[in-house]
């Protein structure tokens, strides 16, 4: 539990993880441990993503 205060994606949780990417704080429920980005981060980072658009640091 390094970070305080509330998920920013769900706002009902307290969160406990920060995104690699954007530096979202989430919960556990709205953060991809194995990506270690939060699910929007890893949502499209994901390589089946069909979007077309190429995911970049
Ligand atoms: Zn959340
Ligand atoms: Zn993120």
């Amino acid at each position: 539990m390094g970070v305080a205060g509330l998920c920013e994606i769900c706002e009902s949780r307290a969160a406990d993880h920060r995104c690699d990417r954007c530096g979202t704080i989430v919960c556990l429920l709205d953060y991809d441990a194995e990506m270690g980005l939060c699910a929007d981060c890893a949502a499209r980072a994901k390589p089946d993503d069909r979007r077309g658009d190429t995911f970049r640091l």
